[in-house]
């Protein structure tokens, strides 16, 4: 499994779904690049623009003397897609809201608000939540936002989750199997999709370390134009400044095939903490416990359950289809004038405050969070060669 089979293969969302756009595919004619950020620009959208042959991207600094860390996470992943509907469990109802597989980031609100609008209408008393990954904290400020009073069940807290592992990009990758998808999943995608786009952008800024990125994604192959970088996705109309680079515009040699557009970065370490405040804001309760199985769902005080437990739902709830796809990231130093992120196929990278990030691996069915040295030897020589290679066009 890698990301060019996502990008090429994975036809999004059914065609039925494909979304119109009112974003024009403009021409090359914003002002020269201007690179750099002070601390206010790092959340503003970027101001990069490749013309009258100013292709000035700064490269990523590659070594292994600037690396900080290398952490791996195991994403939550089904490939049917993420799971959002309600269970009854003797006189309680179980709201399940997991396996987002490596969007979790990305969709945490939008799957959230399904869940809530499933399970809360007509309830009168308490809520519990499990978990508290970004989905968990998502949906239990849904909750509160209801007028609700919410207890969080968790066995860690962040920073003790995968998704503080996350790079967090906003857009939805190594989500599922694009031929194992309904169309009622997609259907669900799409409005997760687009509430949650929304929902982040009145989040920008240094608080919840939220910011608007510029992207590149790359290809020696022409893009599926219904999948998710194609001009045809249905999540089109949440890519601005989406445009295809000819060759001469833009610095990445070899790449016949390049897309931009423009999307949000989530700094996990800054938001989730901001998160946590502020559910405790809310009055919001945390119990720092694991629920191993139904029978402690069903005996907790709370008739309400929603379930955000992630990888933990396949042994809480049986899920056979849930399974780890491990996924390796190594960090380096911060980089403050890199305003973008880079798909060159199977590896990425994403610039934040924290350390610019390089990925990434995609280990399906792989349980061990020990990281393959080896592999971060590879992964830094091949970002090493590409930013290495940043021509003027
Ligand atoms: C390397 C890597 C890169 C990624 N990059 C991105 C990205 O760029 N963008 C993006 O959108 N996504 C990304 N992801 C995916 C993202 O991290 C996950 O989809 C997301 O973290 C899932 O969130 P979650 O809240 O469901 O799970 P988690 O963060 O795992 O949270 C689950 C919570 O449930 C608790 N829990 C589990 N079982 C129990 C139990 N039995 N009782 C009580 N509590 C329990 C846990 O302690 C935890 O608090 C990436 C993942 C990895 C590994």
């Amino acid at each position: 499994m890698n990301r060019r089979h996502f990008i090429r293969q994975g036809s999004l969302l059914g065609a039925s779904l494909i979304a119109s756009t009112s974003l024009p595919l403009l021409s090359g004619c914003a002002p020269a690049a201007n690179l750099r950020p002070g601390p206010s620009r790092r959340y503003a959208a970027p101001d990069i623009s490749f013309t009258g042959g100013a292709c000035r991207l700064p490269p990523v600094q590659v070594s292994p003397e600037r690396e900080i860390r290398t952490v791996v996470g195991l994403r939550p992943y089904r490939p049917s897609g993420f799971v959002v509907r309600a269970e009854r469990l003797g006189d309680s109802l179980v709201v399940h809201n997991y396996g987002h597989g490596g969007s979790g980031i990305t969709l945490s609100w939008g799957t959230s608000k399904l869940a809530v609008d499933i399970g809360a209408p007509g309830h009168r008393g308490a809520v519990a939540v499990v978990g508290s990954g970004a989905v968990g904290l998502a949906n239990a400020r849904l909750l509160q936002e209801a007028g609700f009073d919410v207890t969080i069940y968790t066995k860690a807290l962040p920073p003790e989750t995968t998704s503080n592992i996350a790079g967090g990009q906003w857009f939805p990758a190594f989500l599922s199997d694009p031929e194992k998808r309904t169309e009622a999943f997609n259907q669900q995608l799409l409005a997760a999709a687009a509430y949650a786009y929304r929902r982040y952008q009145i989040m920008v800024g240094p608080r919840f370390g939220v910011g608007w990125m510029r992207n590149y994604y790359l290809s020696h192959h022409d893009f599926n134009e219904n999948g998710y970088a194609g001009e045809q996705s249905p999540l089109r109309a949440m890519m601005p400044e989406y445009r295809k680079l000819a060759a001469g515009e833009h610095p990445f040699p070899g790449y016949e095939f390049v897309r931009q557009f423009d999307t949000m970065i989530i700094e996990p370490p800054v938001y989730l903490a901001a998160m946590l405040d502020e559910f405790r804001l809310g009055g919001g309760r945390l119990v720092v416990r694991e629920v191993p199985d139904r029978a402690a769902i069903q005996a907790l005080p709370e008739k309400l359950v929603f379930n955000c437990t992630g990888l933990g739902a396949k042994a809480l709830f049986d899920d056979a289809e849930l399974t780890p796809v491990k996924g390796q990231l190594t960090i380096l130093l911060p980089q403050p004038e890199i305003q973008y992120a880079v798909i060159p196929g199977d590896t990425y990278m994403f610039p934040r405050s924290d350390g610019i990030v390089l990925g990434g691996t995609h280990e399906e069915g792989a349980w061990s969070l020990e990281p393959d040295l080896q592999r971060k030897q590879q992964i830094l020589a091949e970002h090493k060669s590409f930013f290495d290679s940043f021509r003027s066009c």
